[in-house]
């Protein structure tokens, strides 16, 4: 590990944090913290921090709702844009019971799970998100409306790119928390911006990109503008994608999916674990697209995937393998959004890759520059992705693979998403009023 106990207070002594911020998410993906003085510090590194779960959405349970908050000191970091005396620090928590026992309903301990498995095959799975995000005006009272706060477009700079400035305070202050900010970039749509990080271990990759969210939303709005993460915020111009490029090693650091004698310079593995997402592409999409909005973003014309299928271009299949790579040959698959729970989102991909591993299954073959120009009609539902979170649910409850890497927080999530799609769809919706009050 980065730190012991003693390291931890040692540097909070030393580096006069007063706040340390004890995190964990719910089922959503949603970060939640509470935060403890340097005084509790001892009391929280020895895991004995109490927090009640009955009102942490997807952790209730019936008998005992209070639940031990172990920190991983591997995640210790120190928030730069709090003050710099009485310094505010972090560490993320996993959850665990009252006797000891970890909670089986914590998203992370679900990571953690297959993490697990993929390492008794020899394996660490690595991931690198693509992260893309609106900046949005706030009106006078403080809320977050939908005009954007510039109007330029991909890899435009200022003075028409008025997000310059926040991206650069963005990328510094995670630099300052230990990421390897890769680029930023003024991506398609107006107040549209991407910032990609370096790949890294699955559980590292997880708790990065929760960190990320939080570290963009508190820059923005430190220059007055409110950034989401919703997948399709304006109807009409491109959604906001998290890209997910996939690579695996071996236990020597060796890369599992490179093979210097292939075209594409893929190894067996590569395949298989294709293989393995595009078989479990439908189930998988209801835990990597979670949200209503997110199938608003899975249309065609917006460079969003909508086809079950891989191929080398940018374009509509769900997985693109980038040419060019050499040594690093990796997958990209592009379906995630970032309003996915990012513990369980990861989890369900390496639960499928290794599927494919093991089953060996062989992907179809790569889909042609031509074949992806085709028209899709969205009633091919054999090759195309769902096209509603209901569809999606339904077929999550069909997956036996995906469902098992939920374990036990299948059932809650089944829950929770079924009753937001249940008023989703009894709402009406002003398009519907639009369509049809004078028509009928
Ligand atoms: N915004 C696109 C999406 O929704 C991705 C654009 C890109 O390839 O960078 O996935
Ligand atoms: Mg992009
Ligand atoms: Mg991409």
């Amino acid at each position: 590990g980065r730190y012991t106990k003693e390291d931890i207070i040692k540097i909070t002594r030393e580096e006069d944090i007063k706040f340390i911020r004890l995190q964990f998410v719910d089922i959503l993906g949603t970060l939640k913290n509470v935060a403890i003085t340097d005084e509790q510090l001892e009391k929280a590194l020895n895991n004995q921090i109490l927090i009640d779960g009955s009102s942490i959405e997807g952790f209730v349970r019936m008998e005992e709702s209070d639940m031990y908050l172990k920190p991983d000191l591997d995640t210790f970091e120190i928030f730069p844009w709090r003050p710099h005396q009485g310094k505010v620090g972090r560490m993320i928590c996993d959850i665990y019971n009252l006797d000891g026992t970890p909670f089986q309903g914590d998203p992370r301990y679900v990571l953690k799970k297959v993490i697990k498995e993929a390492a008794d095959m020899g394996y660490d799975f690595n991931v690198g998100p693509e992260f893309e995000f609106f900046l949005f005006q706030i009106d006078e009272n403080g809320y977050p409306t939908t005009t954007t706060h510039d109007n330029a477009g991909y890899f435009d700079l200022g003075p028409i790119d008025l997000g310059e400035n926040v991206r650069r305070d963005i990328v510094l202050t995670l630099e300052e928390m230990g990421f390897d900010i890769q680029t930023s970039h003024h991506e398609v749509a107006p107040g549209q911006h991407e910032i990609d990080f370096k790949y890294s271990d699955a559980l590292r990759s997880a708790d990065n990109i929760v960190t990320f969210k939080l570290v963009v939303k508190v820059i923005a709005r430190k220059h007055g503008l409110h950034a989401t993460f919703m997948p399709k915020p304006i109807f009409g111009i491109s959604g906001s994608g998290m890209h997910c490029n996939l690579l695996m090693y071996d236990e020597d650091g060796r890369n599992i999916f490179y093979d210097e004698k292939d075209e594409l310079n893929l190894s067996k593995e590569a395949y298989y674990f294709i293989g393995g997402l595009l078989k479990h592409a439908k189930a998988l999409t209801a835990v990597t697209n979670p949200t209503v909005n997110s199938y608003k973003r899975l249309v065609s014309g917006f460079e969003a995937p909508v086809r079950i299928g891989w191929s080398t271009i940018n374009a509509s299949p769900l997985i693109r393998v980038p040419r060019g790579r050499n040594k690093n040959s990796l997958i990209e698959l592009r379906s995630p959004d970032p309003s996915c729970n990012p513990y369980l989102a990861v989890a369900a991909m390496l639960k499928a890759g290794l599927d494919g591993i093991k089953n060996k299954i062989e992907p179809p073959k790569m889909m042609e520059k031509k074949e992806l120009s085709i028209v899709l009609d969205t009633l091919d539902v054999e090759s195309t992705i769902p096209s509603t979170l209901k569809e999606a649910l339904i077929d999550l409850s069909k997956d036996e693979i995906i469902k098992e890497a939920l374990g036990d927080v299948y059932e809650r999530y089944m829950k929770a998403k079924s009753l937001e799609w249940d008023e989703y769809i009894s709402i009406v919706h002003s398009w519907e009023v639009e369509k049809y009050i004078s028509r009928y």
